[in-house]
């Protein structure tokens, strides 16, 4: 069922606190932690706790999560000191995109320049 925890997601795993992460903001729907291959200075995943695919399906399953995962990215670039110079928050969607976990979640970037088009 949508939003239910999957025994196979890294994610739902890190949630569960079975799998170790750096937290650094959490909320009751919400889990932020440090990407452990970081692309940039700050680089942060805003993942929503309940387990949805991705941000699509996030939107069309509890659209009322993807305000609280955004606004959860912009604290977490306020308290990375990313906001004035400026970050980016990205969703990969789908394997084509370079999504690797397929439970939803914010990629929040910054500390450095970023190029764009991106890769
Ligand atoms: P995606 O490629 O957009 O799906 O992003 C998945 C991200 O999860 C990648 O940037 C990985 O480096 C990151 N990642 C994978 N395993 C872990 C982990 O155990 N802790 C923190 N980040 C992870």
């Amino acid at each position: 069922m949508a939003g239910e925890p999957q025994a196979d997601c890294l994610f739902c795993k890190i949630v569960a606190g079975e799998v170790p992460a750096t937290v650094v903001r959490e909320t009751d729907t919400t889990v932020a932690f440090r990407d452990i291959n970081p692309q940039a200075p700050s680089h942060v995943l805003v993942i929503p706790k309940a387990h949805h695919r991705d941000a699509a399906a996030l939107a069309a399953e509890a659209p009322e999560t993807v305000a609280d995962l955004l606004r959860e990215a912009g604290r977490v670039a306020a308290d990375e000191r990313i906001d004035e110079t400026g970050y980016r928050v990205v969703f990969n969607t789908g394997s084509g995109a370079g999504q690797t976990v397929f439970h939803a979640h914010a990629h929040v970037l910054g500390g450095r320049g970023l190029a764009w088009p991106p890769g």
